[in-house]
């Protein structure tokens, strides 16, 4: 029987390590944290669990959908449709309809006609590879043109990225607003959070003779060899035939050994930093369930009314709802403490909502969030070396990161090393 060792319970980390414990290989699998589910893991509170940052699947997450039908839990997805509405100078609008952009003030008719020309271009094109050596500024210059660039498209990189649109891959934004056009407005989540899914593919992995080690941090992989830490920080040295890795690519740099050449690619996936603020209210802010903040620039770029997508985990009746701040780990705000970040939230949400009223709160600060692709990124191969594998949501470029492309790229790198070495 061969032995793996899967570096990361988060997704990726969980479908690779299902997979291979269905083939009969012996599993084992390393997380970091005290909780499965990696950036889509939950928190409890109040007898109900609720994702750390916000989460949804769309009706195009076919890999997702069919996982939360193998585990039985379909009767529990509810599907809403919500519009995503942007604020400008303190007023809503949605987008996502044509109407909805004639209507849109701040824009004038030609810059109207433009934005409307980039969602019929977006939603055709389905190639976006050979977008690979373009910028995202020149990009949407030529297709949306300068206007629509500059006021809207810069100032929604800085919310939800904080980069420059010249820094990054058109392919990747093409691809990322590709899918959102084809699936927009319709939002799936299991009732009582992501964390039952997660919590069944662990059962499995352990019916398998597979073993789950929490508040387990890797520090090094070297051949065929693991070391770390577990939580009471005795250090463990376990060995196993094939080692997966399933890591963000920073940490991956810490921990394994990369000939430059990797060092290289890598360093074109530049990681921001996430806040995220998650709060009760007796207040409905919004009857939508996301909601941007386009101008004037506030501490959070935008929130979502969790309730509206699973009354179920409301508390005490009242709403839940996700404020996000995309930034990068080194500025002061990420490492304030919590008191002091609430109040800053608190006075930008109120210059929103002047009754804005705060039930209870949590802040979550997530170092490596969302991968965001550099032009000219190439994906590594599944294959490190002979022995260790890669896999995780940023492997799969110019695809952005998601629960079902985690998924995804869990079940191909388990699928690699099952036709390498056959079933076990
Ligand atoms: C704010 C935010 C919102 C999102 N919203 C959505 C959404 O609405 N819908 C959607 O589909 N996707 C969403 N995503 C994306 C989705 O969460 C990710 O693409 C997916 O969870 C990535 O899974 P992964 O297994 O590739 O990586 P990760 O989840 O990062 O898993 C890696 C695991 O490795 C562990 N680890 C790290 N270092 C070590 C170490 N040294 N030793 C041991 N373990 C270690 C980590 O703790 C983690 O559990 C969102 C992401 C963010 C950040």
């Amino acid at each position: 029987m061969k032995e793996v060792i899967i570096v990361g319970g988060g997704i990726s980390g969980l479908a690779c390590g299902l997979h291979l414990a269905e083939s009969g290989y012996k599993v084992t699998i390393l997380e970091k944290e005290a909780i499965i589910g990696g950036l889509a893991r939950s928190f409890f509170i109040q007898g109900k669990w609720l994702p750390l940052a916000h989460h949804f699947i769309r009706l195009s997450d076919k890999t997702t959908q069919a996982y939360i039908k193998k585990f039985g839990l379909l009767n529990q997805l509810r599907w809403i449709e919500s519009a995503q509405v942007f604020w400008y100078e303190n007023k809503p609008y949605l987008l996502s309809q044509p109407q909805h952009i004639f209507s849109f003030k701040p824009l004038d008719f030609r810059s109207k006609l433009r934005l409307l020309y980039l969602g019929l271009y977006v939603w055709f094109k389905e190639d976006w590879n050979e977008l690979n050596t373009t910028d995202c500024k020149e990009w949407l210059n030529k297709i949306a043109g300068k206007k629509n660039t500059e006021m809207l498209f810069q100032d929604l990189m800085d919310i939800k990225f904080n980069m420059p649109l010249s820094s990054v891959s058109a392919a990747w934004l093409g691809e990322r607003m590709h899918q959102s056009t084809r699936n927009r407005d319709r939002y799936g989540y299991i009732d009582m959070s992501w964390q039952k899914l997660f919590n069944r593919m662990a059962e499995e992995i352990i019916k398998r003779k597979g073993e789950i080690f929490t508040d387990f941090e890797v520090s090094k992989i070297i051949n065929s060899n693991v070391e770390g830490k577990d939580s009471s920080a005795k250090s463990i040295s376990l060995s196993a035939d094939i080692i997966v890795s399933t890591v963000p690519p920073p940490i991956l740099n810490n921990i394994l050994n990369l000939p430059d050449e990797v060092k290289s690619q890598l360093s074109k996936i530049q990681y921001r930093s996430l806040i995220s603020f998650v709060c009760g209210s007796s207040q409905n802010i919004s009857q939508y369930y996301w909601s941007a903040v386009l101008k004037p620039h506030l501490i959070f770029g935008g929130f979502f009314n969790h309730t509206v997508l699973s009354p179920s985990s409301s508390i005490n009746d009242k709403s839940v709802y996700y404020f996000f701040t995309y930034l990068e780990s080194n500025d002061p705000l990420f490492n304030y403490e919590d008191d002091k970040i609430k109040d800053i939230y608190l006075k930008d949400i109120r210059s929103l909502f002047a009754n804005f009223s705060l039930d209870w709160y949590k802040i979550f600060r997530i170092k490596f969030s969302d991968p965001i692709f550099v032009y000219n990124y190439r994906n590594l191969p599944i294959e490190f070396t002979d022995n260790i594998y890669l896999a995780g949501a940023y492997r799969q470029y110019p695809k952005p990161g998601s629960m079902d492309v985690a998924l995804y790229s869990g079940l191909e790198t388990a699928q690699y090393i099952i036709n390498k070495y056959g079933k076990s």
